[in-house]
C-alpha cells in the first residue's frame, strides 16, 4: 500500500538511557503513531532478541555488558493494544568489529544516540495477533 510522509524528526537520545524505551517516549512525546525510524551511535550494554519459531517466543541472544557500536538500528511505529509501539532490530559492533544483531528489547543502555524518524499519515496500522507465525503484525500482507 502507499501512504504519504508526515513530519520528519531527528535528535539525540539522553545518555543512559534506554534505548528502546527512549525511542518510545520521543514517539509518545510527538504523538508520532505511524512511521519509520533508524538510529546511530553507541550503546554501554546491549540486550538483543530472537524469535524460536517453532517455540513461538523470544529468547535473549545477545547480553552484553559493554560498549558496542550502533551499526545500525532501525525500525516502525504503530499502534499495539492502542498504544504507541516502536519495533526495532540492531546490528551493534566491538573493538573488533565483530557484529550482533537481533531484535532490540529492553535493557540496551544508551551511551550516545542519534535518531531519525519518518512519520507517516493516515489511519496508523494496529497490530494484531497473526496464527501463522505466533506474532502481533501488522494487519497488511
Ligand atoms: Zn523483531
Amino acid at each position: 500500500m502507499r501512504v504519504n510522509k508526515g513530519r520528519v524528526l531527528i535528535g539525540r537520545l539522553p545518555f543512559g538511557g534506554d534505548l528502546l524505551g527512549s525511542l518510545t517516549a520521543v514517539c509518545q512525546n510527538e504523538n508520532v503513531k505511524f512511521g519509520w525510524m533508524s538510529a546511530i551511535g553507541a550503546v554501554s550494554s546491549a540486550v538483543l532478541g530472537y524469535y524460536k519459531q517453532d517455540d513461538r517466543e523470544y529468547m535473549d541472544c545477545v547480553n552484553l555488558e559493554k560498549g558496542l557500536e550502533i551499526v545500525s538500528c532501525t525500525g516502525n511505529i504503530s499502534l499495539r493494544d492502542g498504544e504507541i509501539f516502536v519495533h526495532a532490530h540492531a546490528i551493534l559492533s566491538d573493538d573488533q568489529g565483530n557484529c550482533f544483531g537481533g531484535h532490540l528489547m529492553p535493557g540496551t543502555r544508551i551511551f550516545a544516540a542519534e535518531y531519525h524518524i519518518k512519520e507517516l499519515e493516515g489511519e496508523p496500522f494496529r497490530r494484531e495477533f497473526d496464527d501463522e507465525t505466533g506474532l502481533v503484525l501488522w494487519p497488511v500482507k
